[in-house]
Parts: C-alpha cells; sequence; structure tokens
C-alpha cells in the first residue's frame, strides 16, 4: 500500500470521526443552550409574577375590583416586557395587562390552561402555545397565590420571539465557531495523517522486507536440500520442462550421460540424442500423469541403464540407473545355471536309463530291497531330470535364446498335442480332466511349442495338487480382442498371501508336498515368462466353479 493511500485511508477516518463527533456534540451544545434560554427567561417570568403575588398577598384583606386588579397588572407590566394576568379561583382573567377591563369581560374562563391547572393545585406550572388573543408563539409561567383561604393564579407571559431571535443568534455563532473548529481539526488531522501515514508505511515496509527475507531464505534452504539429497543420488536424474528442455541435472547424470551445466535449458533431444528416449517419450497422449515407464537401454560404451520416466503436470523426471553389472552378473548366473544343467542332462539321463533297465530286467528277481533301491534312484533321477529340464528351459528364456513365432492356432489342436502324457497323469493320479471350449473351434495367436508348455504345467499343477477323486476343468472363452483360458481344479486352492508370488521362480507353498509330486518351484516361472514373451497375460483367482485354484491366460484372439 502506497503512503498516500494510507495517509488518505486514516485522514478520511478521522474526517469520519471528526464530523460524527462535531455533529453529535453540536446537537448536544444545541439541545443545551435551548433549555438554557428558556430557563432564563423563566426565571424572568418567574420574577414578574412574583412582584405581583407579593402585591397581591399584601393586600389579603382588600376586596380590590377588576379595575384595580387590571390597573395593577398594567402597572407592573409597564416595567417589564412582560404580560401579567390575574385569574381568580374561579378562573376568570381578572386583570391583563395586554387587555382592557372591557376586553376581560369578553374572555372566556382560563382554568382550562395547563399551566393554570398546575397552579391551581399549588404548583409552578408553565406551557409554550400559541395565544390566540396576542396572535402569537407565547410562554406562560403561573404561580398560586393564597388569598383569603382560596387559590388565585398569577400568570406572566411573554412572546418566545425574542427568545427564538437570541436562540438563533447563538446558534449561528454556534455553528460558525463549529465550523472553524471542524476545518481547523481537519486541517491538523490531515497533518497528522500525513506524517502517521508515512511512519507506518516504514513500518509495513520493514515488515514486508523481513517477510520476504524469510521467504527467501526458506526456499534456499529448500533449493540446498533438495540439491544435497539430488547430488546424493547414485541414480541419474535429469528432468525436463513441458518443452522438453533440460531444467535439472544432477552430477550422476553429468558423469553417467556426459551432460554438462550448459545443458541445461537446452532441448532435450540435442543434449541427449537416443532413440529409445525419444521413442518413450513420443507418445505422450495415451498416457496418464504420474505413471513410471520404465525401460532399459544400452549407451555408447556398452553401459547398460534402466531408465524410467515418470510424468508429472510441470514436466518428465528421467531417472537412469545403472545396471550393467548387474546384468553381466546375471548373464553369467544365467550361463552358470544353463551349463551345468547341460553338463548334468547326459549323466541324469544315463543313471536314469540305466536303472529303469535294471528295474525292469535285471533285478526283477533280485531280493526285494535291491529293488527298492533302484526305485528310489529312478524317482531321484527323473526328478532331477524334471529339474534339469525346467532350468534349461528357465534359463533359455531368461537369456532370450528361445524365441517365439505367434502363428494362428486352433485351440484343439494343441491340446491334442499334449493330451497323452495328460490323460496317463489323470488316470494314475485319480482326478478327471474335463474341456470345455467356447466356441469349439477357438483361434488364437501363440507359439505352438510354448503354448504347450504353458498349458501343460497348468494342467500338470492342478492334477498334481487335487486329491483324489478330484476334477481339473479346462475352460475357453472367446472374448472382443482376446481368448481366455482357464484351468480350474478342486483342489484345495492357493492361499490369497501366496497368490502374488507362485509365479516367482523356486516358490513353492509346501515343499514337501511339491517335492512328493514330484515338483521343482519352476512350472509357473516357467508359464508366466512364455504368456508374456506371447503377448499374454495371466493372473490366478480361487475357481467359483470347482472351490480350488484358477489359473487364467488372455492371449490375441486369431
Ligand atoms: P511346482 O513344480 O512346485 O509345482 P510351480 O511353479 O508349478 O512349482 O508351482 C509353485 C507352487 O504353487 C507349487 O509348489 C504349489 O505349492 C502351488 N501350486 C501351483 N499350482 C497349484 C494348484 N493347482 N493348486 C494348489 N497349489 C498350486
Amino acid at each position: 500500500m502506497s503512503r498516500t493511500s494510507l495517509s488518505l485511508r486514516l485522514f478520511l477516518l478521522s474526517v469520519l470521526l471528526l464530523v460524527g463527533l462535531g455533529t453529535g456534540w453540536g446537537f448536544f451544545l444545541d439541545r443545551s443552550l435551548e433549555n438554557e434560554l428558556l430557563e432564563r427567561e423563566d426565571t424572568r417570568l418567574l420574577e414578574h409574577a412574583q412582584v405581583v403575588r407579593v402585591l397581591l398577598e399584601s393586600s389579603a384583606d382588600t376586596d380590590l375590583t377588576d379595575t384595580e386588579l387590571d390597573a395593577l397588572t398594567d402597572r407592573i407590566a409597564q416595567a417589564s416586557d412582560t404580560r401579567l394576568s390575574i385569574i381568580d379561583p374561579q378562573g376568570w382573567v381578572r386583570g391583563d395587562s395586554e387587555l382592557t377591563s372591557a376586553q376581560l369581560q369578553n374572555l372566556e374562563q382560563h382554568q382550562g390552561r395547563p399551566e393554570i391547572q398546575s397552579a391551581m393545585s399549588g404548583q409552578l406550572g408553565h406551557a409554550s402555545r400559541y395565544s390566540n388573543t396576542l396572535q402569537g408563539e407565547m410562554r406562560y409561567l403561573a404561580i398560586p397565590v393564597p388569598r383569603s383561604g382560596q387559590t388565585w393564579v398569577v400568570r406572566s407571559s411573554a412572546p418566545t420571539a425574542r427568545m427564538q431571535g437570541a436562540l438563533t443568534q447563538q446558534r449561528r455563532t454556534l455553528f460558525l465557531t463549529g465550523l472553524s473548529g471542524l476545518a481547523l481539526a481537519l486541517l491538523l488531522s490531515g497533518i497528522a495523517s500525513w506524517q502517521a501515514g508515512s511512519a507506518l508505511e516504514q513500518v509495513l515496509v520493514r515488515t514486508h522486507a523481513q517477510a520476504l527475507e524469510n521467504a527467501v531464505r526458506s526456499l534456499a534452504q529448500e533449493r540446498d536440500r533438495f540439491r544435497a539429497v539430488l547430488e546424493g543420488l547414485d541414480a541419474a536424474v535429469v528432468a525436463v520442462n513441458p518443452d522438453r528442455e533440460i531444467a535439472v541435472v544432477n552430477s550422476a547424470a553429468q558423469r553417467l550421460l556426459r551432460l554438462g551445466e550448459e545443458s541445461i535449458g537446452n532441448p532435450l533431444f540435442t543434449a541427449l540424442p537416443l532413440q529409445e528416449v525419444r521413442d518413450l517419450l513420443a507418445d505422450d497422449d495415451d498416457r496418464d500423469d504420474d505413471e513410471a515407464e520404465v525401460i532399459e537401454l544400452e549407451l555408447p560404451g556398452a553401459t547398460v541403464v534402466q531408465l524410467q520416466a515418470t510424468r508429472t503436470p510441470k514436466g518428465i523426471v528421467l531417472l537412469f540407473q545403472d545396471v550393467t553389472r548387474l546384468r553381466r552378473l546375471e548373464s553369467m548366473r544365467r550361463d552358470f545355471v544353463g551349463n551345468v544343467s547341460h553338463e548334468l542332462r547326459t549323466p541324469v539321463a544315463i543313471i536314469r536309463a540305466n536303472a529303469e533297465t535294471l528295474l525292469d530286467t535285471a533285478i526283477d528277481d533280485g531280493p526285494e530291497p535291491t529293488r527298492m533301491l533302484v526305485g528310489a534312484t529312478l524317482r531321484s533321477a527323473k526328478r532331477l531330470g524334471n529339474l534339469i529340464t525346467d532350468l534349461l528351459e528357465i534359463s533359455r528364456i531368461e537369456a532370450g535364446k528361445m524365441p517365439v513365432r505367434l502363428e494362428a492356432l486352433t485351440l484343439t489342436r494343441t491340446l491334442t498335442a499334449i493330451q497323452e502324457p495328460m490323460e496317463q497323469l489323470s488316470e494314475d493320479r485319480g482326478v478327471a480332466i474335463e474341456t470345455l471350449l467356447v466356441p469349439p473351434d477357438l483361434k488364437l495367436f501363440a507359439d505352438p511349442k510354448a503354448l504347450q508348455t504353458v498349458l501343460s504345467n497348468l494342467i500338470t499343477n492342478g492334477l498334481k495338487y487335487t486329491p483324489a477323486p478330484g476334477q481339473v476343468l479346462l475352460k475357453a472363452t472367446a472374448g472382443e480382442r482376446t481368448v481366455r483360458i482357464e484351468v480350474h481344479d478342486s483342489g484345495p486352492g492357493i492361499p490369497t498371501a501366496h497368490q502374488e508370488r507362485v509365479f516367482e521362480r523356486f516358490y513353492r507353498i509346501d515343499k514337501g508336498r511339491s517335492r512328493e509330486v514330484g515338483g521343482t518351484g519352476l512350472g509357473l516361472a516357467i508359464v508366466k515368462h512364455m504368456v508374456r514373451a506371447m503377448n499374454g497375460t495371466l493372473g490366478l483367482a480361487d475357481s467359483t466353479e470347482l472351490g480350488g485354484a484358477c489359473f487364467w491366460i488372455e492371449l490375441p484372439k486369431a
């Protein structure tokens, strides 16, 4: 607020106060003045009436005639400019300084007048009213005069015009004095307002400056904290504004992406000409804000980074994490698992084949313990064989060495391909399989081998974990763009707490049970990888049909 407007406000406020107070005070003074003048007039009238009263009282024993009474009033009135009247106890005007005796004869009785009434009852009476007799506004004052045991009344009166004249005169003086006082007060208050305004303005300026300083300081602290966090991060952070210009670069980004401070303000794609980043940020409109997208890319110099882009209304935050070492270790682990599995495959196959041969032929007639030992060797060799197969499969998938080739498949054909082993297992386990395809000739896009693996893993699980006599239901329905395949079973189901994790490698709810049924803990991990590789989705729910588990996958419709 400027100094002028502050002073003006103060001044207007004081004007308002002064005018308000002045008017109130003037009104009060005016009333006091009027009362004072009236009192003075009444005192004067009383004095004159009292003279008449004294005379009347002193002649109490004499019976004065009307002419004498009238003469008395005339005489005393001459000495003053007051009209004097003498009223007898019956209310007849017996003497009046303004009227002749003859005129008095025609005068009406006066006891109806308020001042006369008061005096008749022994009190001082006064009134102001218009007099018909004298044709003017009059002030009347009446006093009682006890005379020969009766109450006479002496009334003195005077026109109010004189008093009004004095009042008007006084009022004018009062008004002029008030006006000049007000003008002076306004002038003084104007000066005072101006000075107070500037003093107040200085205080305000100081307060504002202080507040501004505090705000700037806390902003600076905020910025320093933000910087410290940003610089403390291992990950490279690049923030861009909605125009795709670089706004923030931390030192990790300067090192990893070779972006200098000077890149701030430059277009992102000029400073960082990476096609992957361009692609990631290209399809803006389809994405929601706050949704983080993650991709992996290789920077020049064989550095592998994971890039996470988070969109906000004010721009995009790009977070680059160097995962080169991690990926190298993963690749080493994969190679190791792959190589070991591969190396183990042949010896295990030989052990299995030998055990089978032994069991079938050589020890047919042998002792029971030997048969048991060979039987156990065969079971272990089978389990080991399964584990090796699964391990090889998963390391092939993870290494990307299992490219999927999507083609239009008829689901019944795929099922026929895995029918025999499934039926065999169904018989062994005492769990029936039922198939329901709607419509029967469903077609979908998938890799034939991968789909067989996925379905046989899911059906095998249903058969393995459902106690006999049980049931497994394979159900497939066509949606608008996808085909949904569900594998229900009447087994124990999967507790909600485990549902999220069963697709992880080696995750088993009951290790003993899994081992007992020849499980490896890798089946569902393989299913997950393969379904995703075929652009599908998958999930798990409680089966409403059979009460056990319900695994579902969705693949593109052909
Ligand atoms: P496994 O070789 O042990 O069967 P999977 O990856 O196929 O490994 O399954 C992981 C775990 O999920 C299993 O150990 C089992 O505890 C549970 N599971 C899978 N399918 C079912 C099912 N149909 N009913 C109950 N539990 C199941």
